[in-house]
């Protein structure tokens, strides 16, 4: 029997891959303190990433314009030279104090953390697919059910219904007759769907081709027999009732935020936010920093560029726990070679 990983050791870090997230590895970088991050995202950026990477923002400093998705890449860029250590697709479930004062982190997908200091930069909370709702559901996640598509689905000669309007309903539809399903349905509440071109225009070719049927539905209900979903139960617009056979649902109804876990943490909150020092962005917990969307404090406004700025306050306040007694100078990155050493330049 192989034994669990050993904890990841670490000195900081970072909840939340966000752009806050990602300017606190740049700020720690300065300070020269190595940094992990986790995001239950598969990829970085936050709410640019997830709700608007495409969009233009206009009020990042000395950036006229930038999309979402071009801040993300910008940031990234930033922090290269810190080699920050990536866990996506993970969610923080649990944070407990340690008796050496550092602190135990566990995912959801079972990786673990030993840290001396936590930035909790999590925004509006982790994205997680929004559910269905249907509690006769509920047992038959990961079997029949699926909130999180699968990238290689086993749908052979299965029944698939897709729940969902957009493009990652539309793109799933088009996944399971690739892998050959045996029927794929896409239901939407909606008569139109709300994608990118391309994929509307590969989706009618599908539908006029008969590999799909479309229908504008919503599901009340499972029908189950032997423990196994065989039916839905539909609603059309028409008042009428009908079931369709069904063995694998897949659900695409987008992803919505939920703080979770970190209200349940014993930190000191106000309204669903941390309450934090402006000096130095600690929490109600010794060692325990936050920044960014999830933060408050008086005069706080849910802007990116204030939480760069607490990034660079609560860096200096991160180095001063970790150094105590130490002075902690200020240094210009144009001037301190020390800065350029790490910098890499
Ligand atoms: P987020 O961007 O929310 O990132 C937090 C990350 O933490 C997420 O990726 C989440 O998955 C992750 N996470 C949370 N909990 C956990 C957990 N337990 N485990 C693992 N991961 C977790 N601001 C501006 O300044 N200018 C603008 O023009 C602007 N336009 C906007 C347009 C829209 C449509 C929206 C929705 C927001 C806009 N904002 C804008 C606001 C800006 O996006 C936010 O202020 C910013 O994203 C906050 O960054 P953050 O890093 O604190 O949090």
């Amino acid at each position: 029997m192989s034994s669990p990983a050993a904890p990841i050791q670490t000195d900081a870090l970072i909840i939340g891959a966000g752009p806050v997230g990602l300017f606190q590895v740049f700020e720690l970088g300065l300070q020269d303190i190595h940094t992990h991050v986790v995001d239950v995202l598969p990829f970085i950026g936050g709410q640019c990433a997830e709700l608007y990477a495409d969009k233009p923002i206009y009020d990042i400093p000395a950036l006229a314009y930038c999309t979402g998705a071009e801040l993300v890449q910008r940031l990234q860029q930033q922090t290269a030279p810190f080699k920050p250590v990536f866990h996506l697709q993970q969610q923080v479930m649990a944070l407990q104090a340690q008796h050496d004062g550092r602190w135990a982190l566990r995912t959801q997908q079972g990786t673990e953390f030993l840290t001396k200091t936590v930035v909790i930069a999590a925004g509006v909370g982790a994205f997680t697919p929004r559910p269905l709702g249907l509690p006769a559901l509920q047992n038959l996640e990961g079997q029949q059910v699926f909130h999180t598509l699968p990238t290689k689905p086993s749908v052979q000669d299965q029944q698939v219904v897709v729940v969902g309007g957009h493009d990652d309903a539309i793109q799933a539809a088009l996944l399971a007759i690739e892998h050959q399903a045996a029927s794929v349905t896409l239901l939407h509440r909606r008569s139109t769907l709300d994608a990118e071109a391309s994929l509307l225009s590969r989706f009618d070719q599908a539908l006029s081709q008969g590999k799909l049927k479309f229908m504008t539905a919503q599901i009340t209900d499972g029908l189950l027999s032997d423990g196994r979903l065989r039916g839905l139960q539909l609603a059309l617009p028409d008042g009428s009732e009908p079931t369709i056979a069904v063995d694998q649902l897949w659900v695409a109804l987008g992803l919505t935020p939920q703080l979770g876990p970190i209200a349940q943490w014993g930190l000191s909150m106000s309204r669903k936010q941390l309450v934090v020092n402006p000096e130095n962005f600690s929490t109600s917990a010794p060692g325990v920093f936050a920044v960014g969307d999830v933060i408050t404090y008086p005069g706080k406004r849910k802007l990116i560029v204030s939480g760069f700025h607490e990034a660079t306050l609560a860096a200096f306040g991160i180095a001063a726990y970790l150094r105590p007694g130490e002075k902690i100078p200020l240094e210009y990155t144009t001037a301190s070679p020390r800065l350029h050493r790490l910098l890499g330049v």
